[in-house]
């Protein structure tokens, strides 16, 4: 973006007088200028709208529309910016200046208007303009950073994935979206199993790889566009899984213990075949009116509870007192927002 108060200018000229708007236009491309021309009030808010000038030269009296109507219409139009205008009149009386000044103007020249006034007051146009430009590039940077701050504040610096708080928001998001469509909505909390130990053999750093490669895993195993996976906190996760019922959650559970077995991620104290795993509590329901974010975590950390003191490596759901270790045959396309029909446990 040209910052320059030399930058020149595209000024729009209203004036129903051919001869005087020939001179002024003639003398503004003298300067450097752009000009473009209307003879009357209504194609000159027309070009005003379109060709989206940096000043206006507006004649005040026109036949039909007249300049004041043209600079309020023009004020109108652009109700987030202001691009000046200079009214242009042969009325001559303190008052005239005061009404154009009310009708929208921000300056008045005489006509005939002197080269040299002409000159200077585009020069002070000029300034408003760089500034105006400085400004708005200003703005937008300032929108940008805006944009990145947000995005930060709700990603996790570890694992990438969306932190607590982007969770919270989501979270209120698909929980009234479920309430209001009468849809399922599931929730798994996810907890890496004897993590302290990992850390206590393996060191924290080594600890923060796995925390990473599991993170990995969990975004990928989110594929339909409305699932998210979020650090809960610590080696705690959360994945959310709109739209999904209790029988198509334990089939995604499923899934996501085996392939957390397929990843086989070495753990240096564990009491499952030397790989790190993990254990889930899934709650799922139909939201009513008294499902709260609360209580769903709740339900979930209750079930995710359950699963460990059954013995880690496994998800277990409370509402079906049913968990993935079970081993029974997964239909292998099962669409996970089916009904009860086909509930396997
Ligand atoms: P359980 O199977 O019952 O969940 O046992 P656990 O050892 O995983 O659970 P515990 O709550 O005793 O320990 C959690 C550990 O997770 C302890 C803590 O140091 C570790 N931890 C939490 N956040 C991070 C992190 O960001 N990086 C690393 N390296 N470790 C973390
Ligand atoms: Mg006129
Ligand atoms: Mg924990
Ligand atoms: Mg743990």
């Amino acid at each position: 973006m040209d910052l320059s108060i030399d930058t020149p200018l595209k000024v729009l000229l209203v004036d129903d007088q051919n001869s005087h708007r020939m001179v002024l236009a003639a003398e503004l491309e003298q300067m450097g200028h752009e000009v473009i021309e209307a003879d009357n009030a209504e194609d000159g808010l027309r070009l005003f709208m379109v060709a989206r000038p940096d000043v206006v030269l507006l004649d005040v009296e026109m036949p039909g529309k007249n300049g004041h109507w043209a600079a309020e219409a023009m004020r109108r139009a652009e109700p987030e910016g202001w691009t000046p205008i200079l009214f242009l009149s042969g009325l001559v009386r303190d008052s005239d200046l005061a009404v154009g000044i009310d009708a929208g103007g921000d300056d008045y020249l005489f006509k005939p208007v002197s080269p040299v006034v002409l000159q200077a007051k585009l020069r002070a146009m000029q300034r408003l303009c760089a500034l105006h430009r400085q400004l708005t590039l200003l703005t937008d940077q300032l929108k940008a950073s805006n944009r990145d701050l947000q995005a930060l504040s709700i990603r996790d610096p570890l694992t990438g994935l969306t932190n607590r708080r982007g969770m919270d928001i989501r979270l209120d998001e698909e929980l009234r979206a479920a309430r209001r469509d009468q849809l399922p909505l599931t929730l798994l909390l996810i907890d890496v199993d004897n993590f302290k130990l990992y850390n206590d053999k393996a060191g924290h750093l080594q600890g923060d790889v796995c925390l990473r490669r599991i993170g990995q895993l969990l975004s990928d195993t989110c594929r339909r566009p409305r699932d998210m996976a979020a650090r809960f906190g610590g080696e705690e996760f959360v994945i959310l899984l709109p739209g999904t019922s209790h029988s198509g959650a334990m089939f995604f559970a499923k899934g996501l213990r085996r392939t957390v077995h397929q990843l086989a991620l070495p753990h240096p104290a564990s009491d499952s075949q030397g790989c790190v795993t993990v254990s889930g509590g899934i709650t799922t329901c139909v939201p009513d009116g008294n499902t709260t974010i609360e209580s769903l975590l709740s339900r979930a950390d209750a079930a995710l509870y359950t699963a460990k003191s059954l013995g880690r490596d496994r998800f277990f759901c409370f509402e079906t007192q049913t968990d993935t270790t079970t081993g029974q045959a997964e239909a292998a396309n099962y669409d996970r927002s089916q009904g009860s029909s086909t509930e396997m446990f």
